[in-house]
């Protein structure tokens, strides 16, 4: 019993449900951290008695690794699922203050099935967030004609979020989100907008599509999705006229449906 728990713990397999989506040459990904593998971590640090005892003295350990183990689809074994934002000061209030939005947005959608507590910190937390910034992608430019001027902002193409999940069997284990913004704003330069919101639209979309990645969603080929690859990047004039309309995605009925079934214990599948 004890070599199939250290077994399992080994045989850890990793799943990138990730948004891949790499818009040419404006931006330049920056290596992502790579996920620690924490389980494995653990078992290689503790000599095998140690393991052996560690099982002893939790006899029912299967059943409280798991608490929708009849679930057969990817889900979150223990609910409410635990974040911690790692660099939250960095994010700053308006980006850290959206995230919180798209928690509560899931969990109002979800009739409270999915919920969202944070952690003491990023190791103990299932979904690590950060916030990250890229630079020279906001460009200005004025036009002056003879009586009028014309001013466009222009924004490279860019991620706007981008999220690595991690998996062991039909069990998440860890994700990891990275949420972009433009650097040169409130929270790099201390003046202006926040560079989370330039050039998007003030709603949660993107943030909730990161999360449902985190849930093990991947993208759809519905455009009418919110796991349609596009909530994941920008690049837009911002000024065109009505850019925002119709922007902001309520989440698939198909998804709710799927996380209520899942997370309020009446899942046959
Ligand atoms: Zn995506």
């Amino acid at each position: 019993m004890a070599k199939l728990v250290l077994m399992t713990a080994l045989l850890l397999a990793v799943l990138v449900a990730a948004c891949t989506a790499k818009p040419d040459g404006a931006y330049q990904a920056q290596p992502q951290q790579l996920p620690t593998n924490i389980e494995q971590n653990i078992a290689q640090e503790q000599p095998p008695q140690q393991v052996q005892i560690v099982q002893e003295e939790k006899p029912h350990e299967e059943g409280a690794q798991d608490r929708f183990y009849y679930v057969s689809r990817l889900h979150w074994p223990r609910m409410p699922v635990t974040y911690f934002i790692e660099n939250e000061e960095g994010c700053g209030r308006y980006e850290a203050n959206r995230i919180r939005r798209a928690f509560r947005d899931i969990s109002n959608a979800t009739g409270n099935a999915v919920l969202f507590a944070q952690a003491n910190d990023s190791g103990s937390a299932d979904i690590e967030i950060r916030c990250t910034f890229i630079e020279d992608c906001y460009e200005l430019s004025t036009d002056i004609r003879d009586d009028y001027v014309i001013r466009t902002e222009t924004i490279c193409q860019h991620p706007l979020g981008i999220t690595k999940t991690l998996a062991e069997g039909n069990r998440l284990t860890k994700a990891y989100i990275e949420m972009v913004g433009l650097a040169g704003f409130a929270e790099t330069k201390h003046e202006g907008p926040s560079g989370f919101y330039v050039g998007t639209c003030g709603h949660t979309t993107t943030e909730i599509h990161e999360l449902l990645h985190a849930f093990g969603y991947g993208h759809s080929e519905d455009n009418s999705s919110i796991m349609s690859p596009e909530a994941d990047v920008f690049g837009l004039t911002i000024q065109r006229e009505g850019a925002c309309k119709g922007s902001t995605k309520a989440i698939d009925a198909a998804i709710v449906a799927e996380l209520v079934n899942t997370y309020s214990g009446k899942a046959g599948n």
